[in-house]
């Protein structure tokens, strides 16, 4: 766990995201080093039995063990929190430890979640298979629809919990409605912050309580680690990290070390990710052969004011419905030559997959049907090559439609 050391004062304030990107979370070690260093270190050790005895008892001071002290795993956490605007941030082995921690440091049995339907696929599992079997009960509810949300809140209710832009369909959950709604149930708001990340939107800034992320996506950005990260107020991170250091979904050091070095060009990758992704969707909604393109950046998206109000930028996932269904969905895939077919996003390279029999694969079809994935849906992850080989790589099958 660190804090956020703009608030902490080794940093001047008013720092801009792309300052802090490059400059919070590294308090230098005395060989004077510039580049933040790595840790490989199981534990640290003491002058005398005094001091020891003193840093066991300084719970969250001082160096002890790197299941909950690291110091370049603290590196990460305090760039994250500044990035974020939150007081503190606790770093773990994926995003899904992220979720898993963050649910058991804050809730118990009895409790209950609202959540959005359009969630990673695993996260539905975590919360309705795992925590349901220790009388943690969750309520999936449509994204973008406020009266369901509405009704699914009781007594019980602890936690909202929603991705957005959501994936693939890239719907937009409210996030001061919702941590309005929240707030007046005396509940907390979690958001997913993968798909946009703090470059492009603070879920903290819009009121919510909590936010989540996969560092394995846009925070690497280049598709060489796992990791998760969760963020919010002192007092919540605290129990969370009581739970990562006590169950051990811990960060390691040289992850934590690659996860920081890529938030250092963090701000420059999203807004070139943005602009491909834009330039592409556009480009597509124009193709004859596309029948719908799904992308919060485009005027012709329902949700695009809101969108533009809280984001700074539309993220980098295009959803593209091609007339034809599956057997022409499949035939602009298997057309490409540079994108990586592949169910992974937040990489420089182009991903590109088909949600309906990989990614939405163990929905029934009524199920998919409901969720809007209907079997000529393509989802495109945006990279970072040239977005004229991006967009020729997908006119081999679509001109041919
Ligand atoms: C990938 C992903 C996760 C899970 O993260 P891992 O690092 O793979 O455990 C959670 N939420 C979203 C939105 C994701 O894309």
């Amino acid at each position: 766990m660190k804090d956020n050391p703009q608030q902490d004062g080794s940093l001047p304030e008013g720092l801009h995201a792309d300052t802090l990107a490059i400059r919070a979370g590294h308090r230098r070690t005395d060989e004077q080093e510039h580049s933040e260093p790595i840790f490989p270190t199981s534990s640290f050790v003491y002058a005398s039995a005094a001091e020891a005895a003193s840093k066991f008892a300084d719970d969250g001071l001082g160096n002890v063990y790197s299941r909950f002290t690291n110091p370049s795993v603290q590196t990460f956490e305090g760039r994250l929190a500044a990035l974020e605007g939150g007081e503190a941030c606790v770093a773990t082995a994926s995003g899904m430890a992220a979720i898993m921690s963050m649910v058991l440091g804050l809730l118990e049995a009895g409790d209950e979640i609202v959540a959005s339907r359009s969630l990673f696929g695993s996260t539905i599992s975590l919360l309705s298979k795992y925590f349901g079997k220790f009388g943690i009960t969750t309520h999936f509810v449509e994204l973008a629809d406020s009266e369901a949300w509405r009704a699914a809140m009781t007594p019980k209710t602890k936690l909202l919990f929603a991705e957005t832009p959501s994936n693939p369909l890239s719907e937009i959950a409210d996030i001061a409605a919702l941590s309005e709604l929240a707030h007046a149930h005396g509940a907390w708001l979690a958001i997913d912050n993968c798909f946009c990340t703090p470059a492009l939107m603070q879920p903290l800034a819009h009121g919510a309580d909590v936010v989540i992320h996969s560092a394995t996506k846009y925070l690497d950005g280049q598709g060489r680690a796992v990791g998760g990260a969760v963020v919010g107020s002192s007092a919540l991170i605290r129990e969370v990290h009581g739970v990562v250091r006590t169950c051990g979904p811990c960060m390691s050091p040289f992850n934590a070390w690659i996860f920081t070095k890529g938030l250092e060009t963090l701000g420059l990758r999203m807004r070139a990710h943005c602009d491909n992704a834009l330039a592409l969707a556009q480009w597509l909604e124009a193709h004859s052969a596309v029948a719908r393109v799904y992308y919060s950046g485009l005027a012709s998206h329902p949700q695009h004011e809101l969108a533009a109000r809280q984001q700074r930028g539309f993220g980098a996932v295009v959803g593209v419905e091609v007339k034809g269904g599956r057997d022409a969905a499949w035939s602009v895939i298997d057309a490409t030559r540079l994108l990586s077919i592949t169910g992974n996003l937040g990489d420089l390279k182009t991903t590109i997959t088909h949600p309906a029999t990989t990614t939405h694969g163990r929905l029934s079809e009524t199920q998919r049907a409901d969720a809007g994935i209907h079997e000529g849906l393509i989802r495109i992850a945006v990279g970072l090559e040239h977005i004229d080989d991006i967009k020729n790589d997908l006119a081999r099958g679509l001109d041919v439609l």
